[in-house]
Parts: C-alpha cells; structure tokens; sequence
C-alpha cells in the first residue's frame, strides 16, 4: 500500500530539501513523522549547520533552541522520564512556563547555556531520543517547501496551544494560580484557549492531519502539486 504522507526530495537552492505531500485523507500526524524520520535517516538531505554530514547522530547543534512542547510531547515524555508525576510536577522539572499577558509559551527547560535538558553534554546525544518532542522529530536543517515549513508550524502550535488548556485546566481543578517559572503581568485565561484536535488524544497515531490543518494548507498538501 502507498504511503499516507510522502517526503518528496527537492532540489532547493542547489541543495537537497524537502517537499510534504498527503496521499491519504485518513493520515495521521504520526504518519507524517514516521515519513520524515525516514528521510532525515535516509534520504540524503543537506545539513546546513554541520556541512559534510549525512546523519544527526552526535550532532547537538539544533538542541539549543526555543523547544515547544505540545500535549502529546508531555504524555510521551511523562512516559519516559516520570511515569508517576502529574503535569504542574513534570513542569517543574523538565518545562520552562512563560507567560506575557494573555499569551503563554511552555518549553523545554535548558541548562545555564540554553542547552536542552535532556541533552547529554559530552557525547552531544538526546538521552530520550525515542520521546523527542515534535518539534525536534520534525526539525532537518535542510530547506524545505512553503507548505512542509507551515505544516510543522501548524501541528507544534496548535499541539502547544492543548498543552496549555490542559495546564490551565489542571490549576482550575486545584483552585490554585498556574505554575509559571517567568511572567509579565500574567494574565492567562481558559476562556482565551479553547479544545483542539489534540484534544483527548494520547498519541500522534490517534490525531488525523486533517483535523488539525487549516482548509488551504490542507488542499496545498493533498493537490498533488510540487511547489
Ligand atoms: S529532546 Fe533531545 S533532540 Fe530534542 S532538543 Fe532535547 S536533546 Fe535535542
Ligand atoms: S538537524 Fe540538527 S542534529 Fe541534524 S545535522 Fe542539523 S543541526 Fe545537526
């Protein structure tokens, strides 16, 4: 059977990228991953931070970024590092909660130098590779499409924006203020996040792509055409 979601190489700029088409309407945000870690294993995609490699293993140059999470991130993660905490718990530890006014962005939490911390510092590996976040499974420093660039921003914002209900969720529960580690003039309201496509979902195979594109970026993926 052919595949729901194809990594298409593309000549982009003189270096080898990549293009994302949907070949299934029933495609899953975890068909679309599976498709991208075969090619960022396989397909000989360019490495423009570390020129000459063919393969991320042992490269740590894009583990020091902003790293969202989204809400099936945390179950993945809770999994692998703290099976028996709860969210505000796991945060504590493994998150960094920014809260400016209304809006909200929870990460990752870094060392002292931004580094990830689930990085290991001397071999530069991911200490839980199987659980990376999204936003690392999706990230190739490679060039890509339009549409493969918008299509990962789409499913790590609005997988971010689960992550936060459920957080303000769990604080209205407790009749208790949020967990924030850094804020200004907080002011995050329930009200201002509605449920998403994540929405009682506990795994990626579980969340149709459909679900959570946009109409355009959703004809973009499934037209056939090459962009
Ligand atoms: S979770 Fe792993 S791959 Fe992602 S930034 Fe951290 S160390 Fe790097
Ligand atoms: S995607 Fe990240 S880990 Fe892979 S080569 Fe580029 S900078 Fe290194």
């Amino acid at each position: 059977m052919a595949a729901k979601v194809e990594i298409q190489v593309r000549n982009i700029k003189g270096q080898a990228g990549y293009d994302v088409a949907v070949r299934r309407p029933d495609a899953t945000v975890e068909d679309y991953l599976t498709a991208l870690d075969r090619a960022i294993a396989g397909a000989g995609l360019y490495r423009g931070r570390a020129p000459g490699r063919n393969s991320c293993r042992g490269c740590d140059r894009c583990c020091a970024e902003r790293l969202p999470l989204t809400w099936i991130d945390y179950l993945n993660l809770r999994a692998a590092v703290a099976p028996d905490t709860d969210l505000e718990t796991f945060l504590a530890t493994y998150g960094h909660v920014l809260v400016d006014g209304p809006a909200v962005d929870i990460t990752l939490a870094a060392d002292a130098e931004g580094r990830c911390c689930f990085l290991e510092p001397v071999y530069g590996t991911c200490r839980v590779y199987p659980a990376r976040p999204l936003t690392c499974r999706t990230f190739i420093c490679c060039p890509s499409t339009p549409r493969s660039r918008r299509l990962r921003a789409v499913l790590v914002n609005r997988g971010e924006d689960e992550l936060v209900r459920q957080w303000l969720l769990v604080a209205r529960n407790r009749g208790k203020p949020p967990l924030i580690h850094e804020g200004y003039r907080p002011r995050p309201r329930l009200t201002d996040w509605p449920p998403t496509p994540f929405a009682g979902r506990t795994a990626y195979r579980e969340v149709p792509l459909k679900a959570v594109c946009p109409p355009d970026l959703w004809r973009q993926l499934t037209d056939g055409k090459q962009f």
